[in-house]
């Protein structure tokens, strides 16, 4: 009889987003007339720039004629997208072959399907608060996982620690959940720790777009990190792609392990369970690599900036500890009065009709933590933050 995958059954229930879901309708099935204005959520609100749009739109009549009609593309990406992907990177004085750029369909499945490149005896290393996806693939795979403690007293920016090691290691930053930004000198320790360790380090750069105080926006700054690193970025929170589905991934040529090349393994994995990103997205993803298409995403995420901005204010005048919001459309905040996650998410949703995310939800260390995301409308924004001032003002 066919036997499945028991690491399945292990796996908690995606517990976070249903519960929040669930007491929200309950609150506004009893206060029908109360306006509740939702600051958890993690997808975008804005609209696909122009310049994406009239790709498409452009791509889109191709595939509506014989003479310039497109089937299967290559596995790897086009390469005029993998070019425009190599520009923005030489822009930040990185510099990238085309064939260690893989265009793919966004940052989550390929930080799942990287996995199968390796063994399942390897162990992990995981920061907590962590983004869930990280956690439940390797809980897929049976391997064993170690958390890496992200807390006040090191900005939720952990560093390497003695006794707390890992094969694989996974980095984001800015930070999903906290908002945190490593700098320079801080990520420096960490690939040095992985090239000494011969681990490699996973590097989620979804949210590289809302830097903008020089910290780095690529793993690939730091000295030595093409011999160990691997990273995943999105169009999804860079151009308001999270319906569209477009990303990339850089498996650097440098990169060997045991004398394997990864870009390798990861080309033969990925031209053998993978058939590309449609040529009309990839289009898209191209017009927002033009001139006009970067300012335009850029008036956009300068738009979820000024969000954060209300929300740190708020915060900074009343005197509650938060990170992030700087460079990052999130803001974790430590819950006021030693209020528990779920106490507080209660209490805002109470008094305020404010709905955010439960730190807890990310990991044992976001226990008394908070995250607010930045990508409600302006008005919404507003309204919310000035409810929350009332609120902690009285
Ligand atoms: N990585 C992080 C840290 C995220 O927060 C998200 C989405 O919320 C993703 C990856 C997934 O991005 P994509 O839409 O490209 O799959």
């Amino acid at each position: 009889m066919l036997k499945i995958n028991e690491n399945y059954l292990k796996l908690k229930e995606s517990y976070l987003f249903s519960e929040i879901a669930k007491r929200v309708q309950k609150y506004g099935a009893e206060h029908p007339d109360q306006k509740i204005i939702r600051m958890g959520i993690g997808d975008v609100t804005l609209p696909l720039c122009g310049a994406a749009v009239s790709e498409m739109e452009k791509a889109a009549a191709e595939m509506g004629k014989a003479e310039t009609f497109h089937g299967y593309g290559p596995e790897q990406g086009y390469e005029f997208l993998q070019k425009a992907v190599a520009s923005y990177y030489a822009e930040r004085g990185i510099s990238l072959e085309e064939r260690e750029i893989f265009i793919s369909d966004g940052a989550k499945s390929d930080l799942g399907n990287i996995l199968d490149l390796f063994s399942k005896d390897n162990r992990v290393l995981i920061p907590d608060p962590v983004y869930p996806v990280y956690v439940d693939t390797n809980l897929m795979d049976g391997r064993e996982i170690v958390y890496l403690p992200a807390n006040r007293e090191n900005h939720f920016l952990p560093l390497p620690q003695p006794g707390l090691e890992g094969d694989i290691l996974y980095l984001c930053s800015p930070n999903n959940p906290t908002g945190a930004v490593y700098s320079k000198e801080q990520l420096q320790k960490w690939v040095d720790f992985a090239r000494e360790h011969g681990s490699v380090i996973l590097f989620d750069a979804a949210y590289e777009a809302f830097v903008s105080d020089g910290s780095p926006r690529s793993i690939y700054e730091i000295e030595g990190a093409k011999e160990c690193a691997v990273e995943f970025c999105s169009l999804s929170k860079t151009a308001g792609f999270t319906g569209t589905r477009c990303g990339y991934t850089v498996v650097p040529l440098a990169l060997n392990f045991g004398g394997v090349p990864l870009n390798r393994l990861w080309l033969r994995r990925q031209t053998t369970k993978f058939n590309g990103v449609s040529y009309v997205v990839q289009r898209a993803a191209m017009g927002v690599f033009t001139e006009e298409g970067q300012r335009q995403a850029r008036r956009n995420i300068e738009v979820y900036k000024e969000n954060a901005r209300l929300v740190t204010g708020t915060l900074d005048r009343l005197g509650i500890w938060y990170t992030g919001g700087k460079n990052s459309p999130y803001i974790w905040m430590e819950c006021p009065g030693g209020m528990g996650s779920w106490e507080f998410f209660d209490y805002l949703l109470e008094n305020a009709q404010i709905v955010g995310t439960p730190g807890q939800g990310f990991g044992e260390n976001g226990k008394g933590y908070f995250r607010f995301s930045a990508f409600s409308s302006p008005a919404d924004t507003a309204e919310a933050m000035e409810r929350f001032r009332r609120l902690f003002s009285r």
